[in-house]
């Protein structure tokens, strides 16, 4: 028995982070969640109806581009991209609420709350809303609103119910926080739709599950291509779920080294980035353990970054773990090498990228020059550049 506590305790830890830090009443509404996900998660007819979701609603499997021309650019290893760009609603978010959407049918919930900050989640998640015929209302802070003023637009058009939170700073942080209470106070009709790998147990977990899809038509891609595994795969890290989808799938394959970009901002001053992994340490945040960015006076940091979906104090659990045993290595790339990142990609391979995927494209960028023209790297275009103009 003692044994069987201890196990369960344990359950939705990576190493040391993870977790579930929650008051009571969400506590239960986590673990009902997380034995819905079990139990569907490997269920043939769960399987079947994702898998035919994501292949003709979504367009998977997304294809795996050997850029030839940047790959010249920068004069190294092979550069491939993964095009997580190209499925419906312009990123990888997609997979993600397919699945939850799935899950939440299953339960028995037809409310859909989330959270979003550059509103690319609220849009998937309104998608998702939209064709499972659930209600769904939206959390975004009030400076976002404004900031992606087409989103809500996007948002409102799918149905949903767009909330301007103007509290704190009226960022993700917020918008997450009014999630969170709203989760508790009508826990028993809604479902909490959380759009990265980062949250209290079972979140990151199945997350990575839906997120998992790319790393494996990844795998399945490159070995068709260059009969091969990659030397390097490379994702920018906001939350970290585009990240930790690529990734999954790789990490038994130890000779496949793992990069996460996280952004680095304007500098390493706290404020001037939003990169944890980098300059943070352990701490807690939204009901779980990672590293966690902070301020002087040992407060939540305040955070900048260029790209509005990677604006977030904290990472992932997994990525913590990842980081600690050395499995993955994490860097950061600026707002300027973003930037040039987007601009290059945009002009050499007729690809507009995400902000966010312009980090990761800038950090494999860098690793596939000391690379020899054997070798091969494969960068997560996570999203479009379209939201960019
Ligand atoms: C939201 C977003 C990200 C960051 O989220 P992760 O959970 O770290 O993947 C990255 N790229 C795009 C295009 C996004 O929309």
């Amino acid at each position: 028995m003692k044994e069987k506590s201890r196990e369960e305790q344990r359950s939705g830890f990576f190493g040391d982070f993870g977790g579930r830090i929650v008051p009571e009443d969400l506590a239960s509404a986590l673990e009902e969640l997380k034995e819905g996900f079990e139990e569907i998660k490997d269920n043939k007819e769960f399987r079947d109806e994702l898998a035919i979701l994501f292949k003709d609603y979504v367009g998977k499997p997304s294809p795996l581009y050997f850029a030839k021309n940047l790959t010249k650019e920068v004069g190294g290893a092979k550069i491939y991209l993964k095009r997580e760009d190209l499925n419906h609603t312009g990123a990888h978010k997609i997979n993600n609420c397919i699945g939850q959407a799935l899950l939440a049918r299953k339960m028995g919930k037809k409310r859909i709350i989330a959270e979003t900050g550059a509103g690319q989640h609220g849009v998937a998640t309104a998608t998702a809303c939209a064709l499972f015929d659930m209600d769904c209302e939206i959390f975004m802070g009030e400076v976002d609103t404004k900031r992606q003023e087409l989103n809500v637009f996007r948002m409102e058009l799918l149905g949903a119910n767009v909330n301007a939170v103007s509290a704190g700073d009226g960022t993700l942080k917020d918008a997450v926080d009014e999630a969170l209470k709203d989760f508790v106070t009508n826990v028993d009709t809604t479902f909490y739709m959380l759009g990265s790998a980062v949250g209290p147990d079972p979140y990151p977990t199945m997350v990575k599950e839906f997120q998992s899809i790319i790393g494996k038509e990844a795998r399945m891609q490159i070995l068709e291509k260059e009969n091969k595994l990659p030397d390097y795969i490379v994702a920018c890290v906001g939350g970290g779920s585009n990240a930790i989808g690529l990734f999954a799938p790789f990490v038994d394959d130890k000779e496949v080294n793992i990069l996460g970009i996280e952004p680095g901002g304007k500098g390493d001053k706290p404020g001037q980035n939003a990169a944890p992994l980098t300059f943070g340490k352990p701490g807690e945040l939204h009901g779980f353990k990672s590293y966690v960015l902070y301020d002087e006076n040992d407060e939540i940091s305040h955070t900048h970054s260029i790209a509005a979906g990677l604006d977030y104090p904290g990472v992932g659990p997994e990525h913590g773990y990842l980081k600690d045993s050395g499995r993955a290595k994490y860097t950061t790339a600026s707002d300027q090498e973003a930037l040039d990142a987007f601009h290059l990609l945009s002009e050499k391979e007729g690809i507009i990228p995400a902000l966010e995927s312009a980090h990761a494209v800038a950090g494999g960028m860098k690793i596939a020059k000391d690379l020899n023209e054997d070798q091969i790297v494969i960068i997560n275009l996570s999203g479009r550049g379209d939201k960019e103009m």
